[in-house]
């Protein structure tokens, strides 16, 4: 079995939107503090001999031209050459979107399910609490946020092979060694993350936008939130797996994390 991770950009914003009031004002200190900020943008990809896994998606090659709305171009503006478009990175290790055999997407923010429109022949697993929002966002037109109207309109016309999983799972087995953990609500109604047990480098739990950053993770305070009980709560199953494997946990948009990850063009764990 082999782990790669995908470089597919990355994406800039303000640092406030990943770890909430990170410079508070005091009575003596009024002066307000911004921080732009690069994050990665990254995907990771399952080979075992039981088929291929991948979480996320990306964003899509054309966010930045017609895709997003202006809204989203201006909070987080993604930033990716061609050999970093998905599709791309993939056909360097000798793969098309139609070798994917199950696509992990952890929710469908404009960064993690950008790409999916390509994995036609895939099983898509998706919260279902997620999907049930994306899909009244997307045909109420309004409260978009960080999901794309044009994405999900896509997604849609290609009839993904969509597989809900419910609020009540809690890990499910994909292929040995590889485990979908269901993260509950937090940062957005429902996250899903995965546990990949590798012969040689061990367990990796990959918490995906559930806990962006080590940040979150080590002082328990989320970034933009939809649930902050729920952030808890998977900050608490995150420990406790993490423990319980002896695993790494690998964030979402961690720069200093991520920089010392080996990428897809240079190797792979096992
Ligand atoms: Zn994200």
């Amino acid at each position: 079995m082999k782990l790669y991770v995908l470089d597919n950009g990355h994406n800039e914003n303000d640092y406030a939107s990943l770890v909430a009031t990170p410079f508070p004002l005091t009575r003596e200190n009024r002066e307000p503090k911004a921080l732009w900020v690069k994050v990665p943008v990254y995907t990771v990809l399952v080979e075992s001999p039981q088929g291929l896994v991948l979480f996320d998606t990306a964003c899509h090659p054309d966010c930045m031209v017609d895709r997003w709305a202006e809204e989203n171009k201006q909070l987080t503006p993604h930033f990716c050459t061609v050999s970093q478009q998905l599709p791309n990175v993939l056909k360097r290790l000798g793969y098309s979107p139609d070798d994917v055999n199950y696509v992990v997407v952890s929710h469908l923010h404009e960064d993690h399910g950008g790409c999916l429109e390509f994995f036609k022949k895939a099983k898509i697993f998706v919260h279902e609490n997620e999907f049930d929002q994306t899909m009244r966002k997307y045909a109420l037109k309004k409260d978009m946020g960080g999901y794309i109207w044009k994405d999900i309109d896509q997604w849609i016309k290609a009839d993904l092979n969509w597989e809900l999983v419910s609020a009540d799972d809690d890990m499910i087995e994909i292929v040995p060694n590889v485990h979908i953990l269901n993260l509950g609500s937090g940062h957005t109604p429902g996250l899903l993350g995965l546990l990949v047990s590798l012969p040689n480098t061990g367990n990796i739990i990959l918490t995906s936008d559930a806990i962006s950053t080590a940040e979150n993770y080590k002082k328990k305070f989320p970034g933009i939130i939809y649930d902050s009980q729920g952030f808890l709560k998977c900050v608490d199953k995150v420990q406790k797996l993490q423990k319980k494997y002896n695993a790494q946990v690998w964030f979402s948009h961690d720069l200093e994390q991520y920089n010392t990850l080996v990428k897809s063009d240079d190797g792979f764990y096992d």
